[in-house]
């Protein structure tokens, strides 16, 4: 099971991203101080990502970031910030992390980026299967490759990185940030209408009726989903 650590002092908020963590089928652990989640990553190393909020009672998360680091290498960390605004003097501090996410956040945007991490660290249990399979559609991640019932589509190196997406997503909403972030990388300065393009032409690929698409369906006025 994928283990995370959440470090947050606002109850209301850690509890939230507990209930909803363990929800979405992660174990859990929790911290209210810094010195707290240090503790606790020591009794834990398989912990696999660490979300680490900024404002603490003790010492900052940047400070708990540069402890994490300096003896982990690999654990991925996501940095809680509280407003937008805050990033340009955030970014410059957060030499360490992997991610960050503003407050408020959903509970699909944060197990979406918990899931990207563990993707990119290569802790993911699932990430060495070689087929995703759903429906009529095999993804090969080894050769690259999509069938639909046993005959080839061809996909570009976008359309083929999204459709990945989808199929180790399956069932959830993705926001086009998301699939923008994870598809392209988070340093891509493009605009979000480029997901919808390659989305209207991988459905001419993939769709039965593409007026009536039923493995990428819409999410309106956020993203796309993978099935019903
Ligand atoms: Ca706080």
């Amino acid at each position: 099971m994928k283990k995370v650590l959440i470090l947050e002092d606002e109850v209301n908020i850690r509890s939230f991203v507990v209930i909803n963590l363990r929800r979405a089928g992660y174990e859990v652990l929790e911290a209210g101080t810094g010195a707290e989640a240090l503790e606790k990553l020591r009794q834990n190393p398989d912990v696999g990502v660490a979300i680490l909020d900024i404002m603490l009672p003790d010492i900052d998360g940047f400070e708990v970031c540069r402890n994490i680091r300096a003896t982990d290498k690999k654990i991925g960390i996501i940095m809680l910030t509280a407003r937008s605004q805050e990033m340009d003097k955030i970014t410059g501090l957060m030499t360490g992390a992997d991610d960050y996410m503003t407050k408020p956040f959903s509970p699909a945007e944060l197990t979406a980026r918990i899931d990207a991490l563990y993707r990119r660290i290569g802790n993911d249990p699932t990430a060495d299967s070689v087929e995703l399979c759903h429906g009529p559609f095999v993804l090969n991640t080894r050769n690259r490759t999509l069938d639909k019932e046993g005959r080839r589509i061809k996909l570009t190196q976008v359309e083929y990185a999204i459709m990945k997406l989808f199929m180790q997503n399956p069932g959830r909403a993705l926001s086009r940030e998301d699939i923008l972030a994870a598809v392209w990388g988070r340093d891509y300065d493009g605009e979000l209408k480029i997901v919808d393009v390659n989305i209207r032409r991988l459905r001419i690929k993939i769709e039965d009726d593409t007026a009536n698409p039923t493995y990428i369906t819409t999410v309106w006025g956020y993203g796309y989903k993978w099935g019903a």
